[in-house]
């Protein structure tokens, strides 16, 4: 069997060496005669998964001893909620900075819980730029600042990290964890949705500097407070073991391959190609995101002539190049190209976009 070229958004491509090591792990895991999901969290070879996880991600993004990762459930949309219920404290005001889909959802659930000033919204200008640090109105009393530094839907990526004068900075890094590296020093809390760039959905990853642990309200629910997490070492319930497996795997890979630095110069060479075939196919292709502004992760166009549209996604499927459509909030098409996607995955497609635009130029 060939590998097919999928471009999905996430849940998204996983190494292929992940996959096969799985595979060859799944009926009998390390000589026991089990698999990893068949074992209690409990148990040492387990907690030594959990271990291997934490200690790679730590390695790997170089997060400083001060800041604890936790993991759990829930995806991004659970930490929407757990943002708040924690950071807050006694504060009743959060900024957002909205600059797509995701940031406005996390806008949105926020206000459940407090007062969310937007500290810029580029949604009615059509989400095609990140705004400069001189246009965010940023309250110095806020409890957080929240941002997304890549929009997974509209392909709009943070060139900066914004500066908030001591506000704690809350990042959803959803689809660009692990795609470059995260200074930590400008961000007291960032979390991911694991189903991207870190492994299977079902698992979350929070990064989170100490003193911004244990301020949630006796009256939420336990699950719904950080400090359950860091007490017990992300096992205060079962966590989603074989999520945490494959995300292990997942991060031997990245060492193995040279890690983040070593991905995120692949991460640009890999958005360069796809971009430069957008732009320089005479308009054939469209991406309207401001160039210093584009993802590196998730790449939107449109066709000029939009009723090519379901031909361009048959004939590319027939070149075992998949799941190209794009998100229904915007119509058109995206590739979205995270660390797993090989650099052969995007000159595959943009000789395929290349000769298609020949064709039906
Ligand atoms: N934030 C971003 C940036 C995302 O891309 C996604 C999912 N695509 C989410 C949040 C929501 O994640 P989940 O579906 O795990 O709740």
């Amino acid at each position: 069997m060939s590998r097919i070229y999928n471009f999905a958004s996430g849940p998204a491509v996983l190494p292929e060496a992940v996959l096969r090591q799985a595979q060859l792990e799944l009926l009998d895991w390390q000589g026991r005669g089990y698999s990893v999901m068949e074992t209690s969290h409990r148990s040492p070879e387990f907690v030594a998964v959990m271990q291997e996880t934490e200690g790679l991600l730590r390695t790997l993004l170089q997060v400083p001893a001060h800041y604890r990762i936790l993991f759990m459930q829930g995806g991004g949309h659970q930490q929407f909620a757990m943002v708040p219920i924690n950071l807050l404290g006694p504060k009743f005001n959060a900024d957002y900075i909205v600059t797509g889909h995701w940031s406005r959802a996390a806008a949105e659930e926020a206000r459940r819980f407090c007062n969310v000033s937007e500290a810029a919204d580029t949604v009615a200008a059509g989400c095609c730029h990140v705004p400069a640090q001189v246009e965010l109105r940023l309250d110095p009393q806020a409890a957080y600042a929240h941002y997304c530094p890549n929009e997974t839907i509209h392909g709009v990526e943070f060139d900066y990290v914004p500066e908030t004068g001591g506000v704690p900075l809350v990042a959803d890094m959803s689809s660009s964890f692990l795609s470059r590296p995260v200074d930590f020093a400008r961000h007291g809390l960032i979390y991911a949705c694991a189903q991207k760039n870190f492994g299977p959905a079902g698992l979350t990853a929070v990064i989170v500097r100490e003193d911004l642990i244990g301020h949630a309200s006796s009256r939420w629910p336990t699950m719904l407070d950080y400090r359950a997490y860091a007490d017990a070492q992300s096992m205060w319930n079962t966590p989603a073991t074989f999520s945490v497996y494959i995300a292990m795997l997942v991060l031997r890979w990245l060492r193995a391959e040279g890690g983040v630095a070593e991905i995120e110069r692949r991460n640009i060479e890999k958005s360069r190609l796809l971009y430069e075939a957008i732009d320089g196919s005479a308009g054939f292709y469209v991406n309207r995101v401001r160039p210093a502004h584009r993802s590196r992760m998730n790449v939107p166009f449109a066709l000029r002539d939009e009723r090519l549209e379901a031909t361009f996604l048959a004939e590319a499927a027939a070149c075992s190049l998949v799941q190209l459509k794009g998100h229904r909030a915007v119509g058109g098409m995206r590739a979205s190209i995270y660390n797993a996607m090989p650099l052969a995955g995007v000159q595959a497609l943009v000789g395929f976009m290349h000769d298609f635009a020949q064709r039906h130029g």
